[in-house]
């Protein structure tokens, strides 16, 4: 083993668990064990911590407690949310769901399900930006539309979603909202009532808590079907024991990412700031999504004539753990259906890195970064047929 310094800048695929979430979930794993459904003085003990932690939440979402449901993560609150949403609509006769071509796959999977099962969903387009407009989701609802889900920030390329405008929209027709907040919650100002979010799905994972555990924001009086049938856990809502130590770990880390959003956000934009600089002088490459409609932490750029995955194996090599878009789809070789949806053209898409800062990301990593990522790059065309046709001008560039 060597002791090669890591730098980690791959925050969008998960998060280091935090010194006060793994604190706060130790006493829920060595001393108060006992199930939140028991009658008993333990079983007491251990409802007093889930309901203080579902308050905490609430707060910070700006929603009452009774509104927020414990799941296993963001994959489960937006398959119950879409799932929820849709079977409410269908009876009511409305099978009609207006998103965006750029969610994340526990969305877009759920939305193709669905449509083999007789819905109609209308992909709003994103532009080359990365951002829909209000005005578009406006045009698209119809009198059959169900719900509304668009996601508010995006994981691959961070863009930045007009939620508020979008809630005001769908209250004013009476649409059901759900958005996935995973990117969000924690990083950027959240608040479903000023917002007029119905849905809102959360992960842990991605503010520095545990992995496996998240929740969804369900506004009271919207029915809520159960995705997981069993006990009277979570309103009946969400059957089975509680994951208390994970749960308590979550209100923790939000607690945490909350009280510090300002200034990690200043660090972060800093330094993200640097990296868009530095990087968009390496020729031919371009920066995907809006430049300031956008998470403060999430950079993703394309150079031309390389595979992003032979840039991610030498950057790993040099330590730095990024990624070439989202978790989910790296190792496939089809390129990111969030780059495509930009009109990117594929042989540019397969050419992506994205970068995802935490508050522990430093000037000296992005440092290390900018000197790697370029001489990669080059090393790169250097070995490709294709960027020695690029040069010879036999194809035409397209970045
Ligand atoms: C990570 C992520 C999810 C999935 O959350 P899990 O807790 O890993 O299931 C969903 N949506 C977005 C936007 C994400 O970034």
């Amino acid at each position: 083993m060597t002791d090669k310094r890591i730098i980690y800048v791959d925050n969008a695929a998960t998060t280091a668990m935090s010194e006060r979430a793994i604190e706060a979930a130790m006493p829920y794993m060595r001393g108060v064990y006992g199930n939140p459904s028991s009658l008993h003085g333990e079983g007491q003990r251990a409802k007093e911590a889930l309901e203080a932690a579902r308050a905490r939440i609430a707060a910070r979402l700006g929603c009452e407690p009774r509104e927020v449901y414990f799941t296993s993560g963001g994959s489960e609150a937006d398959n119950q949310a879409i799932r929820s949403a849709a079977e409410t609509g269908a009876k009511r006769g409305k099978k009609h769901i207006v998103s965006t071509a750029f969610e994340h796959h526990a969305v877009l999977h759920t939305l193709k399900k669905l449509e083999r099962e007789g819905f109609e969903v209308t992909y709003l387009d994103v532009g080359a930006a990365g951002v829909v407009s209000a005005a578009q989701v406006a045009e698209a609802l119809r009198p059959d539309t169900a719900l509304v889900t668009v996601m508010f920030a995006n994981n691959e390329i961070g863009t930045l979603q007009p939620i508020a405008e979008i809630g005001a929209v769908c209250r004013e027709k009476g649409v059901t909202f759900h958005t996935d907040a995973v990117q969000a919650v924690g990083h950027v100002p959240v608040d479903v009532k000023a917002m007029n979010i119905d849905m809102l799905s959360l992960s842990a994972h991605k503010f520095h808590g545990p992995k496996g555990v998240g929740a969804l924001y369900c506004r009271r009086g919207l029915p809520l079907a159960a995705f997981i049938e069993g006990g009277a856990q979570e309103r009946g809502r969400r059957a089975g024991t509680e994951n208390l130590p994970w749960i308590v770990a979550m209100a923790a880390a939000l607690d945490d990412a909350c009280d510090s959003m300002e200034k990690t956000a200043a660090t972060e934009r800093r330094l993200c700031d640097r990296l868009i600089d530095g990087l968009s002088r390496i020729p031919h490459s371009r920066l995907n999504g809006d430049r300031t409609r956008r998470l403060p932490s999430i950079v993703n750029m394309c150079f031309e004539g390389i595979e992003g995955e032979g840039l991610l194996l030498l950057l790993d090599d040099a330590g730095i753990c990024a990624s070439s878009g989202s978790a989910c789809t790296s190792g496939a070789l089809d390129p990111s259906h969030v780059l495509l949806a930009l009109g990117l053209p594929h042989e540019v898409a397969h050419g992506s890195l994205r970068l995802s800062l935490s508050e522990a990301t430093t000037d000296a990593d992005v440092d290390a970064i900018l000197a790697a990522v370029p001489r990669v790059v080059e090393y790169l065309r250097d070995m490709s047929p294709v960027w020695e046709q690029l040069e010879k001008g036999e194809r035409p560039h397209l970045i």
